[in-house]
C-alpha cells in the first residue's frame, strides 16, 4: 500500500473515532422508571443556562462539596441526640447510649447557622437545591416537575411491598395515647443527607399528630447508624434490613417507630409494611419528591397504609399525589392509619 493511501485511511480512522466518541458523550439519557428521556449538551448547557446553575449547582448535585455541617456537633462524629425537652429518653445513660444531648431549637439553631455558612460560601442551599439528578443527571427541579407533569417523567419509582420485621410481634400503635419516632441520620460519609430533612420530618410527623390525634414524640439520633455496609450502597432494601439489625435497640414497645435518613438511594423510601421501620432518602435516583412527603409516605406504611401504585386516589399513598407534595390521606387509608394507630387501644 502506497503511503498516501496509508496518510488518507489513517486520517479516516481517526475521523471516524472522533465523531464515534463525540456522538458518545453528546447525547445523555435519563432513564426514569418505564420512561427514558434524551437530553444533549447543549440541552443541558441552555437548560443549566435558563436556570441559572452554577458549576457549584452542579457539583452539589453530585454530592462533590463538602458537607454543609461538617465541623459542626451534628457532623456524625459524636453520638447526639436530639429531644424536644433537651433530655435524654427515660432509661438512657451518658457514656452508655449517647455522648451530648441537646434540645430541638438547639439542633435547628446549629442547622441554620451551618446552613447560612454553606450559601455564603458556595451558593447553594441545601435546604432548596436548584438541581435534581434524576438518574445520575443533575436537572433543574422546575424542568423536572414539567417533565413529570408532561408524563415524560414517571413520578416515582415504585418500591415494593416489603413484608413485617423487627420489633414485637405486633404492628406499631399508640400506648396511653403515644408513639415515638426514632429517627437516625446515617452518619458514613457516603449515606450521610446532604439536603436538609429534619424540618421537613417534623413537619410530616405533626401530620400524624393533627390528623390522627395522637401524642408524637422524637428524637435525632445523630452520629449512631452506620448504614457503610450495606451492598449495593443505593439498596433501600439493603439500608431498610441494616437499620433494623444495628438500631433495633431502641425499639421496646409497640409504640416505637424507627426512621432512618440516608443520601443517594434507588428510591425515595421504603418502610415494612405494618411494622417498625423506614427509611427516607434525600436524594433518590428517579425524581425525587419532597421531604417531607416521603416521611409521611413511609410512616403511613407502618400503619399499614398500602400504596396506590403511580395513578390512584388523591392520597400520599399514590405516587402521583406524594411526588405533588399532597398532605391528604384519602379515605380509606385515613381508616386504616387511624385503625392501625389506635388498634392495640382499644380492645
Ligand atoms: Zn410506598
Ligand atoms: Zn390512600
Amino acid at each position: 500500500m502506497k503511503a498516501k493511501n496509508m496518510l488518507v485511511i489513517s486520517i479516516l480512522i481517526i475521523l471516524l473515532l472522533g465523531i464515534g466518541i463525540g456522538i458518545g458523550i453528546a447525547n445523555t439519557e435519563v432513564n426514569v422508571g418505564a420512561n427514558s428521556q434524551k437530553f444533549s449538551k447543549s440541552d443541558l448547557k441552555e437548560l443549566y443556562c435558563k436556570y441559572k446553575v452554577t458549576e457549584n449547582d452542579i457539583k452539589f448535585a453530585k454530592g462533590e462539596l463538602p458537607h454543609y455541617l461538617t465541623g459542626t456537633i451534628l457532623d456524625g462524629n459524636v453520638r447526639v441526640i436530639v429531644s424536644e425537652t433537651g433530655a435524654p429518653p427515660e432509661g438512657f445513660k451518658k457514656g452508655e447510649h449517647y455522648d451530648v444531648v441537646i434540645g430541638v431549637d438547639e439542633m435547628f439553631a446549629i442547622i441554620d447557622e451551618a446552613c447560612e455558612r454553606f450559601i455564603e460560601k458556595y451558593g447553594v442551599d441545601p435546604g432548596n437545591p436548584k438541581l435534581d439528578a434524576v438518574d445520575g443527571v443533575p436537572l433543574p427541579k422546575e424542568e423536572v416537575k414539567k417533565l413529570v407533569k408532561s408524563r415524560k417523567f414517571d413520578s416515582g419509582d415504585a418500591e415494593p411491598s416489603v413484608g413485617i420485621l423487627g420489633g414485637p410481634l405486633e404492628g406499631p400503635h399508640a400506648i396511653d395515647g403515644n408513639l415515638y419516632a426514632h429517627v437516625f441520620i446515617a452518619k458514613d460519609t457516603r449515606h450521610k443527607p446532604r439536603e436538609l430533612v429534619t424540618g421537613d420530618t417534623s413537619a410530616a410527623l405533626s401530620r400524624f399528630e393533627t390528623q390522627f390525634g395522637v401524642n408524637m414524640v422524637w428524637y435525632w439520633y445523630f452520629g449512631y447508624w452506620n448504614a457503610g455496609d450495606i451492598s449495593p450502597a443505593s439498596s433501600c432494601m439493603n439500608a431498610l434490613g441494616d437499620l433494623a439489625e444495628d438500631e433495633a435497640w431502641v425499639v421496646d414497645a409497640e409504640n416505637d417507630i424507627v426512621i432512618g435518613w440516608l443520601h443517594d438511594m434507588d428510591h425515595n423510601g421504603m418502610a415494612f409494611l405494618d411494622g417498625f421501620y423506614a427509611v427516607c432518602s434525600d436524594t433518590a435516583r428517579g425524581v425525587d419528591w419532597s421531604h417531607d412527603s416521603i416521611v409521611q409516605h413511609e410512616v403511613s406504611h407502618l400503619f399499614n397504609a398500602p400504596d396506590h401504585g403511580r395513578a390512584g386516589p388523591n392520597c400520599i399513598m399514590t405516587e402521583w399525589y406524594a411526588y405533588w407534595g399532597k398532605e391528604v390521606w384519602c379515605a380509606s387509608c385515613e381508616a386504616t392509619v387511624n385503625e392501625n394507630i389506635w388498634g392495640g387501644e382499644i380492645d
